[in-house]
């Protein structure tokens, strides 16, 4: 390495010293000015060895997928991106319609863009989304963010059911779901108890002790399908009976979950859910979110937010609230149309690659991950921090070791990956099978070893703050 890359990686240091980063969108934002691999790091990575490249080729060859990553925006081909279930990649066609639906739809239709375009966009996209997660096209639809959506059905839930005052959820939930858990409750009084079910191990979801904890009091049944951190996923269909046993009502969170793993919300009999879609639907930074009420349940339930998009005959400008018929009463206010449409180019992707097919080769670009960790991570001291078993996992693999936080921002700002890290030391690994080739998971390992034999995170541990 000169001395002259040595300098400006130690800048950068000292910068992330300065700054500690808290959020993981602020550490990539760091990455815009990463210096490339040069030739000695590339020779100093030697555990990888030439059958193991040509043995990634061969699978990205014969991956009958291996088309679809052309239709994402590819700025950088060197960097690894690990992180679609935190921020999907650009699709192509997003691009394109942006200058559609600011330049036509709005600067040349104006007002009409509406009738033409716009009015209708929240249940059309749901409608598509609908079909991957094995629901109806009336019982999605898409509005505001995933926080929002859960309070709403979450509130809709608790009230239609005044004799039953407890929730029962788990920790290794998204923390926003608690939060806004705790905010219903206190809403209503705290006559509500939320019951957090803890993990034995941090990885695994608690399932003897949630079945435990259903009884006659509870209302509700709130889970994430797949968990943020380890990625454990749960069995939706057996804990929603279990829940229906004791006459709760479920609602899932499949922000983890859609777009990676097959959903199949009918067959499971959940009767509510929602989820994100800027993590493997590629919807984009901040896309509006989706919320799915089963049939059966729409009339019963209210949306504590009400407003005039939810209203029944809302151009009718009465004074008082009357809710709208079907799923629709599920949204407040104006939609962000921009970024609401700029859903779509991602979830029809999904469409065309089939959701069967993508969650096989998800299966496939895991298990080569986690045999690659067992060769040659596992000795470095990285541990599994995701379920073994394919059957109980979503799309992403977490590593941890003791230096996890210092090995991830020298993989950011040193070795192009560009994974995450949730607390303790989770180093979490994103396989979006719509875009991600067994080279680049390949290559992330190679970077993996690099990080640790070529002493890069020592930089970054040194200058941690004692205090995250
Ligand atoms: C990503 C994620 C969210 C995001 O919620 P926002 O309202 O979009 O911030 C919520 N819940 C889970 C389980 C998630 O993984």
């Amino acid at each position: 390495m000169s001395a002259g890359a040595h300098l400006t990686r130690g800048v950068e240091g000292e910068a992330l010293h300065k700054n500690p980063p808290t959020q993981p969108w602020s550490r990539q934002r760091m990455t815009s000015a990463q210096p490339k691999l040069n030739h000695a790091h590339k020779e100093m990575m030697m555990s990888i060895t030439t059958a193991e490249r040509a043995y990634a080729a061969t699978l990205d060859a014969d991956d009958p997928l291996a088309e679809l990553r052309n239709a994402f925006h590819i700025a950088d081909p060197d960097l690894i991106y690990l992180d679609g279930n935190s921020l999907g990649r650009l699709p192509r066609a997003t691009q394109a319609l942006v200058n559609a639906i600011t330049t036509q739809q709005w600067g040349e239709r104006l007002i009409r863009g509406w009738n033409e375009h716009w009015f209708y966009l929240p249940e059309q996209i749901g409608a598509k989304i609908a079909a991957l997660i094995g629901a109806d096209a009336d019982e999605v639809i898409v509005a505001d963010s995933t926080s929002i959506n859960l309070f709403k059905l979450a509130l809709a839930a608790l009230k239609a059911q005044p004799g039953r005052t407890r929730i029962v959820s788990d920790d290794l939930n998204f923390p926003s779901d608690l939060y806004v858990l705790q905010g219903a409750v206190e809403l209503l009084n705290a006559a509500h108890q939320l019951l957090i079910i803890p993990s034995a191990d941090g990885i695994h979801g608690p399932i003897g002790a949630i079945e435990q904890a259903l009884d006659q009091q509870t209302a509700l049944l709130s889970l994430s399908h797949v968990v943020f951190k380890s990625g454990y996923r749960y069995d939706m269909a057996a804990l929603t009976a279990a829940a229906h046993a004791v006459g709760a009502l479920t609602l899932w969170d499949l922000s983890h979950s859609v777009g990676a793993v097959p959903i199949d919300l009918h067959a499971a009999n959940v009767d509510l859910a929602v989820g994100c879609c800027y993590k493997f639907l590629n919807g984009g930074p901040g896309a509006p979110a989706f919320l799915y009420v089963r049939r059966d349940l729409q009339a019963q339930l209210r949306n504590p937010l009400t407003g005039w998009m939810g209203r029944h005959d809302l151009f009718g400008f009465a004074l008082n609230y009357t809710a709208a018929e079907g799923i629709r009463r599920f949204l407040t206010g104006t939609p962000p149309i921009v970024a609401l449409a700029l859903i779509e180019p991602g979830v029809d992707l999904m469409l065309q690659a089939g959701m069967d097919r993508l969650y096989a080769k998800a299966v496939a670009q895991s298990r080569y991950l986690i045999d690659l960790w067992q060769r040659h991570l596992a000795p470095l001291g990285y541990t599994l921090n995701s379920p073994p078993n394919a059957a109980q996992r979503g799309s992403h693999i977490s590593l941890g070791h003791p230096d996890g936080l210092a090995i991830d921002l020298a993989l950011i700002a040193d070795l192009a990956v560009l994974p995450d890290f949730r607390q303790p030391d989770n180093i979490r690994l994103g396989i979006a099978p719509i875009y991600t080739r067994y080279q680049d998971i390949l290559t992330a390992v190679e970077r993996l070893i690099e990080a640790i034999r070529g002493e890069h995170y020592l930089r970054y541990r040194d200058r941690l703050p004692t205090v995250t």
